[in-house]
This record gives structure tokens, C-alpha cells and sequence, in this order.
């Protein structure tokens, strides 16, 4: 069943516009049905104009859920690391970071990633700019919302933060929680039930904004879910991305009908100030064009190949001019 959305979820404006009409499904093929996404002229974020209403939207994930299976799980986000050479690299700058104890090149693995900004930005990003404890602080409280594989969380637990995590999926959970991990099925309303308010210092939504229903509501339990000072990390994809102006409707995170809303950096700014969270810092994350381009390239009948080129030739002007980076990642600061 859908539903029509008359107003931005983010802004709730009612001036938009149609920006892309009679998109398929082109990512996990779920569905045969057709989809229109809007544009708001007010906070410039996407939305889809008709929305499966969250009682139906389960069967368009049907196809997504198979974490045990990479290729599909590399479709939906994070840069898988494939070689045994950049795990290396990124365990060397982790065990520096936060004295994690993960097989590494050591002093040279550091001084590479130390002199190469964008590895620096990538592993930076992988480890969600958590923050380093003080020695002999207590350790960071961490929430992931929609952990999925728990990659992350295996992570925070292993450099000595307490890490938590509530996930829609009940495959991922009961994965998870065999391993141990402190992890409910459920949302972000159902950590607010579990862990009551004020609860922890970090809270990462990772790809998980663009496919809610109600956005705003989201990013307000989360500021109560935090402690003063604490802090909400925010990745999604971005609108004002090269990728999108390149690819258009074959764009791969455009991804209708999962993502349902695609802020703006204005909206998710905006929205954030409202309930008391500032942007901290905007983070650039590397390399994602290589990750996005190709399956993009091949969606709109080019070559896998054109798309890789296109991902260098962006590369290295947004390391040179800076320009939009592909994803948005934000750290938020509640206030003291
Ligand atoms: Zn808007």
C-alpha cells in the first residue's frame, strides 16, 4: 500500500517539484512498480511523492537482508576492503587510534596512512570519527541504529567502549547477538523504551536516515537519547552530489523505493539546531564514487569501466577543489 507525501519530510514545505518520474526499482529489482522523486525548492532534499506506508514496506527488503551474502550486502553500503593489504593499512591505523590489537603493518602502516590524507579519511570514516577517550576516562557509550552486520559494534567493543545496537532486521540481530553484543530488534523508539533517555555519548546512524518514515522524529530521540556533550554521527547519501547530476535517475542511491527521503545538509543541519544538536564537522569521505559510479555507469547502459574513469576524474577534483562529496558525513554535538 502507498502513500502520498505532500510535504518535504524534512522541511515541510509544500513547494517541490518532480525531478525524476517512472524510476524503477533498479538496485535490488524488488519490485516492478514505478517511481516518482521529488525535489523540495525550499531544503533542496529528495523524497519519493508516493511511499510504501511502513506496514508494507518490509517485501522491499526482501532482496536487501542477506548480510551473509557479499556481493548483495556490498550493493547497500560501506567500502567493503577486499584486499589484505588495505585491511592492513586501516588495522594499523586503528590500532594506533584506539588500541585495537588486529594484525597490521605496524609503525609502516601508520606512517602510510599518516602521510596519505585521503587513506587517513577513508579509515577515518570506517571508524565513524569515534572519539579517543582520555586515559582513565570511562569508556564511551555507543548506540548503533540499524546496525546491521555489526561490524561496527564488534569494533567499539573491542577497543573497550560499551556498545549497543537496535536493528529492524531479525537475521542481523540474532547474528549479533550471538556474538555477545548488547543488541535488540526493533528502532529507534525502541532504544528510547530499552536504555531510557540520556543514555549514551555516541550515536551513529549509518545509512539509516534516507529510508525512515519520519526523519525529524528520528534525529529528535536521538538527542534524547544523549548525554550532555554527546554526539550524533550521521552518513547518508548526498543531493547535491556529482554522482546524481552525472547519472540522473540512474544514480544508484537514489534507490527507490527504500530510500524514502534523501536529506539535504541544510535540512539535516537545520532539523539537528532545532532540537538542540549543532554540526561538530562535516566530514569528506573518500573513494565512494568507486563504490557508487560503476553500478550507476551499468545502470544506464554504460560500461562498468566508464564509471570507475568518471570515479577517478571526481576523485581528484574533490580532493583539489573540494567539491560535493558523494555521501554526507556529519558529526552533531548535543550541548553541554
Ligand atoms: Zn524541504
Amino acid at each position: 500500500m502507498l502513500e502520498a507525501v505532500q510535504n518535504c519530510p524534512m522541511c515541510a514545505s509544500d513547494r517541490h517539484y518532480p525531478r525524476f518520474k517512472d524510476v524503477p526499482d533498479f538496485v535490488f529489482h524488488a519490485t516492478d512498480e514505478r517511481w516518482t522523486v521529488e525535489q523540495c525548492e525550499a531544503c533542496e532534499s529528495l523524497f519519493l511523492a508516493e511511499r510504501p506506508v511502513p506496514a508494507s514496506i518490509g517485501r522491499y527488503y526482501e532482496r536487501y537482508y542477506t548480510h551473509a551474502d557479499q556481493d548483495a550486502s556490498a550493493a547497500i553500503s560501506g567500502i567493503s576492503v577486499q584486499s589484505g593489504l588495505a585491511k592492513k593499512l586501516a588495522n594499523s591505523w586503528r590500532n594506533h587510534k584506539y588500541g585495537s590489537r588486529r594484525p597490521s603493518l605496524g609503525a609502516l602502516g601508520v606512517a602510510i596512512v599518516g602521510a596519505t590524507p585521503p587513506l587517513r579519511g577513508w579509515i577515518e570514516a570506517e571508524c565513524r570519527h569515534l572519539p579517543v577517550q582520555p586515559a582513565g576516562a570511562a569508556p564511551l557509550r555507543v548506540l548503533d541504529v540499524g546496525h546491521g552486520d555489526a561490524r561496527f559494534l564488534r569494533f567499539v567493543r573491542e577497543i573497550g567502549y560499551q556498545a549497543a545496537g537496535v536493528e529492524i532486521d531479525p537475521k542481523a540481530v540474532a547474528q549479533a547477538k550471538s556474538d555477545g553484543l548488547d543488541v535488540h530488534q526493533g528502532d529507534i523508539d525502541s532504544a528510547l523504551q530499552i536504555w531510557g533517555e540520556a543514555s549514551f555519548d555516541f550515536i551513529t546512524l549509518s545509512h539509516v536516515i534516507e529510508h525512515v518514515h519520519e526523519p525529524r522524529h528520528v534525529i529528535a530521540v536521538a538527542n534524547r537519547l544523549l548525554r550532555p556533550s554527546g554526539r550524533l554521527w550521521i552518513e547518508c547519501p548526498n543531493p547535491a552530489s556529482n554522482g546524481i547530476k552525472r547519472y540522473g535517475m540512474h544514480w544508484r542511491d537514489l534507490d527507490p523505493p527504500r530510500h524514502i527521503c534523501i536529506p539535504s545538509f541544510k535540512a539535516l543541519r537545520d532539523i539537528a539546531a532545532e532540537t538542540g544538536i549543532v554540526v561538530e564537522k562535516r566530514h569528506s569521505r573518500p573513494f565512494v564514487p568507486f563504490e557508487v559510479y560503476p553500478f550507476s555507469a551499468r545502470a544506464s547502459g554504460q560500461s562498468g569501466k566508464s564509471g570507475y574513469l568518471a570515479a577517478a576524474r571526481a576523485e581528484i577534483t574533490n580532493s583539489l577543489a573540494n567539491g560535493p562529496r558523494e555521501w554526507q558525513t556529519i558529526t552533531f554535538r548535543k550541548a553541554s
